[in-house]
């Protein structure tokens, strides 16, 4: 019998329902292929737990999260919680569970099959064998620092937020860049605006500094506008991306249309123990209820989960092994399917991936 595992899991809304219950038959097929013991704690977040208590984020659900060894989420949101007032919209219920569980990195890979090139909407020669993995600061920068606001000065208005790090912060996220990369291709790229910002020029002291425990990890710094357009020109130098949390938002958006569909990217957010998993798509409220959503982005953040909070990597790597073969086997959900391919819908894929793996050695 392998260790247990307690996993706190918050379906949400929308489509977050639908490609959890895919995740889970995955995470069933693992126990039963290596005996590993996953405890599945459900939760309420976002819409639905604001329509059954009136909290997005109430405090049995943080709770959960707190006593587990990993979060799972699904998508929260819809249009029928927008018109909210901002306190107790869906989307708070994310922003609880990064500041009460800490969780200062967030893991982005992308990857570009060869069997969904077709889906890219770059040239296939350009972004064939895709394989990056952005790390984007989570609770720092401008997004928090303050003074923050805007005020009234002689009659005219003035907005000020304020772009702030200390080193203890960029310190802890370059190591974790580091260490990812030494897991990989050790080759690291910083991005900053260390031309004209004083707390990037930090940023990059600070990295190159954390870097000398690193010699085996190659560290090349580079601007974000050059990052920006190098993205799309040429992805194929980049294997590990570093960067300050508005920076990160920005490029990880950007790169994950790299590989075509939302619906295919997963995430990972860790802070100094636990994380939370989620596909980075959101609640996708026009396709719900009807299972068209395409479960994988879920289904490799279960991967995500085995290898960073669950320290199972040969497991993370047959549920990745799992999903490529899928593919190779030509199913698609509809937001990547083309001419030719087996057109499955979202519960169809979660059989076929869970299928894969029991199969697969
Ligand atoms: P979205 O990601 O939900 O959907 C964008 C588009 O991508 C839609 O056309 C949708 O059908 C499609 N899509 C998304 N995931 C897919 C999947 N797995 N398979 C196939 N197609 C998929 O973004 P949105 O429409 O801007 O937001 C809808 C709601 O979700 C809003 O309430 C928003 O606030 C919320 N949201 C939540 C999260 C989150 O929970 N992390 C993230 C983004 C948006």
């Amino acid at each position: 019998m392998g260790q247990r595992h307690t996993i706190a899991v918050f379906p949400g809304d929308g489509i977050g329902v639908e490609v959890i219950r895919e995740a889970v038959k995955v995470l069933d097929a693992l126990a039963v292929k290596t005996g590993a013991g996953f405890d599945l704690e459900y939760g309420l977040i976002g819409g639905a737990a604001y329509d059954a208590c009136g909290d997005p984020f109430p405090a049995e659900s943080l709770e959960m999260a707190l006593a587990a060894d990993a979060v799972l989420l699904g998508a929260v949101g819809g249009p029928k919680w927008e018109g909210l007032d901002y306190g107790v919209r869906p989307e708070r219920a994310l922003l609880g569970l990064r500041e009460k569980l800490n969780l200062f990195a967030n893991l982005r890979p992308v990857n570009v099959y060869d069997e969904l090139i077709a889906a890219s909407p770059l040239k296939p020669e350009i972004v064939q064998g895709i394989d990056i993995l952005i790390i984007r600061e989570l609770t720092g920068d401008v997004y928090f620092g303050r003074p923050r606001g805007i005020r009234v000065e002689n009659g005219r208005r003035i907005g000020v937020n304020t772009m702030v790090y200390t080193e203890e912060e960029i310190r802890r996220i370059a190591r974790v860049a580091f260490a990812a990369a030494r897991q990989r291709r050790k080759r690291l790229l910083s991005v900053d605006k260390a031309n004209v910002l004083e707390s990037a020029q930090l940023w990059r002291d600070v990295v190159t500094e954390t870097g000398r425990e690193y010699p085996d990890v190659e560290l090349r710094h580079m601007y974000v506008d050059n990052c920006a357009m190098q993205l799309i020109s040429r992805p194929a130098q980049f294997d590990v991306i570093v960067t300050t949390n508005m920076f990160g938002d920005i490029l990880s958006d950007e790169a994950a249309m790299i590989a075509g569909s939302i619906g295919m990217l997963p995430s990972a957010s860790l802070g100094e123990r636990g994380g939370m998993y989620e596909p980075i798509h959101g609640a996708a409220p026009d396709i719900a209820g009807r299972d068209l959503a395409n479960p994988l982005a879920t289904i490799l953040s279960v991967a995500m989960m085995l290898r960073h909070s669950l320290a199972m990597p040969r497991e993370a790597a047959a549920v990745e092994a799992a999903v490529r073969q899928v593919l190779r086997d030509g199913y698609r959900t509809k937001d990547i399917h083309h001419e030719g391919a087996i057109l499955v819908g979202a519960a169809a894929m979660g059989d076929a991936v869970a299928a894969r793996l029991l199969s697969i050695g």
